[in-house]
């Protein structure tokens, strides 16, 4: 029973970050959750992330003085990264990943990379354009 659960409590929570436009914080993935599993615990769902996260189907991104955020993963092989306006909250997705060719420097002084983060804060272009008319 408990493992029937769990999967169902999975699949509530892939759906959510699937259908989000950004990447979401325990905090927003719980308030949506609760409509549909009302008994879920926080801790549940921290336990759950972590899972999908072993099993590469989502991403965890850092903002706001890192607090974390998720977001579900359409490329299982890649990754990308992504800048959010302050103000209208907008995704911008970056094209390439920068990391790269300084990762491969990295490892070929036989340092193992698992994983990097990127944080870039900033207005976007519209937003800027509404600052400056005020
Ligand atoms: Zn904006
Ligand atoms: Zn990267």
């Amino acid at each position: 029973m408990q493992k029937v659960r769990n999967t169902r409590q999975r699949q509530v929570i892939m759906s959510i970050l699937k259908e989000a436009d950004r990447p979401l914080s325990i905090n927003e993935i719980y308030n949506l959750i609760i409509d549909k599993l009302p008994r879920i615990a926080k801790s549940t769902i921290y336990r759950n992330i972590d899972l999908l996260l072993e099993q590469n189907l989502i991403e965890k991104y850092y903002f706001n003085d890192n607090e974390v955020f998720y977001r579900f993963k359409e490329d299982k092989n890649n990754h990308t990264h992504f800048l959010i306006c302050d103000d209208c909250k907008e995704v911008y997705n970056l094209k390439h990943c920068p990391m790269r060719e300084i990762e491969d420097s990295i490892k070929a002084e036989g340092f193992i990379v698992k994983d990097h983060q990127i944080q870039i804060t900033g207005i976007c272009k519209k937003c800027a354009g509404n600052h400056q008319d005020i």
